[in-house]
């Protein structure tokens, strides 16, 4: 099919043109004298993005499964007590890691639209007096339902219920799109990959760790060789890895934390806020609802969108794929033909957005939905005009152009000036 392929799954997300020329780079030799300059840069670039002075990054060629691995087998060890929600797919794959890695997990089932108790987590550590829970795992931005949970909240469950767990969080949709405070929020081990936020493809799983987490290595006792913090300790320290890394994806990197660099984080999050907001506003003028029960929850890089009863929505994102060459997100497990997800992440603006709002609308109508044509674009379109900032005008920016008058301009559009 002619024209782009517009994708808005919840990552992978649109890789800029920029990071993709940083990417297209000779391969060299990755134990060089002049090799550790780039990664000691990633890793000083990273801590930024992890808002972290005390948490150490790491880089594995790996994805965000992989990071959820390296968190697990580098603190813990078999038996260990952990205490974790189910509320999408992804919190749901994370338990089952767990469980198959020998972890004795309290798998706390929640209604999926919803994200982490913060008092039942304080409840529970509460009476757990012997402190045999090692660890609380979350996922901050369930991607299979777009929901966020306040990780904020959870610290201070955690700390009022006086319990030493360590935090661990999954933020393989949040980082680099969504506020995250590693320093601030006591989190031990924060988890990313790079297809999300940070706009690259697949093939890095990035994880941050607290000093608190780091000191666990050496009573935590479940295997791991790959993804063996010390072995990578050891290589860091000097700028080099353990093993072959990918350089495509590091200079992909150092472009993308460049380029959230300009943009400046605080005003990502404020434009993820904004895309956000005018999807949600497409949604409510199709009359349709979020996965996400109330407003506490919506997620600012992924709108999980229910199809009325009686629709399926495979259906919509197939017709939509075929159609018009728009990639939807899928309803995962539970939520399976219940939903499709608009991912609005990474490198994304009002108008690309809108093309996947209006692609939304085409499709379900196709499949026989009932809304009313060019409502979705036309609420998204009215929400992010009725609150952008104030631009000015040529005219009133004095432009030498604006201020001739009407006719100097027409006689120069007869002379073909
Ligand atoms: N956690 C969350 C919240 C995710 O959205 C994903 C993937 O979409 C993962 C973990 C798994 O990451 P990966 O597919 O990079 O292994």
């Amino acid at each position: 099919m002619p024209g782009r392929n517009h994708l808005f799954v919840p990552g992978p997300t649109n890789t800029p043109d920029r990071i993709l020329r940083a990417m297209h780079v000779a391969m060299e030799d990755h134990r060089s004298s002049s090799f550790p300059e780039l990664p000691l840069g990633l890793f000083a670039e990273l801590r930024k993005i992890f808002k972290t002075k005390e948490g150490q990054p790491f880089i594995f060629p790996a994805s965000g499964t992989g990071g959820w691995e390296a968190a697990l087998t580098n603190t813990l060890s078999p038996g260990d007590k952990v205490l974790s929600f189910r509320y999408g797919q992804f919190s749901h794959l994370w338990i089952d890691m767990m469980q198959r890695l020998g972890l004795d997990v309290q798998a706390i089932d929640v209604e999926w639209g919803e994200g982490a108790p913060p008092e039942q987590i304080q409840q529970i550590l509460s009476a757990d007096k012997a402190h045999a829970i090692q660890a609380v795992a979350v996922v901050h931005n369930e991607t299979a339902t777009g929901v966020t949970s306040d990780i904020a909240a959870v610290r201070k469950a955690i700390d009022s219920a006086g319990h030493p767990a360590l935090l661990f969080v999954d933020g393989v949709s949040s980082i680099a799109s969504l506020d995250f405070r590693m320093d601030e929020w006591g989190v031990d081990m924060a988890v990313c990959g790079s297809q999300k936020g940070l706009m690259l493809p697949a093939g890095l799983g990035i994880i941050c760790a607290s000093q608190k987490a780091l000191a666990r290595r050496e009573q935590a006792k479940l295997p791991r060789v790959f993804f063996d913090l010390g072995d990578m300790i050891k290589a860091n320290s000097t700028g080099y890895f353990p093993y072959t890394p990918s350089l495509p994806l590091l200079y992909g990197l150092r472009e993308s934390l460049a380029v959230l660099a300009e943009e400046g984080l605080e005003n990502v999050f404020a434009r993820h806020h904004r895309l956000a907001e005018g999807t949600r506003a497409a949604v409510k003028a199709w009359g349709l609802s979020l996965c996400a029960k109330a407003p506490k929850w919506y997620s600012d890089t992924v709108s999980a969108i229910l199809v009325p009863a009686g629709f399926n929505g495979a259906d919509v994102i197939d017709v939509a794929y075929r159609r018009y060459s728009l990639a939807l997100g899928a309803g995962l497990n539970k939520v399976a033909g219940k939903l499709f997800r608009i991912g609005h992440l990474g490198d994304l603006n009002e108008l690309m957005l809108i093309s996947g709002i209006a692609g939304a609308e085409m499709a379900m109508r196709d499949v026989g939905i009932q809304v009313t044509p060019g409502s979705g674009p036309a609420a998204a379109e009215e929400y992010w005009r009725s609150t952008a900032a104030p631009i000015a005008t040529k005219q009133a920016a004095g432009s030498p152009d604006a201020a001739k008058p009407a006719e100097t301009r027409a006689t120069r559009a007869r002379v073909g000036a």
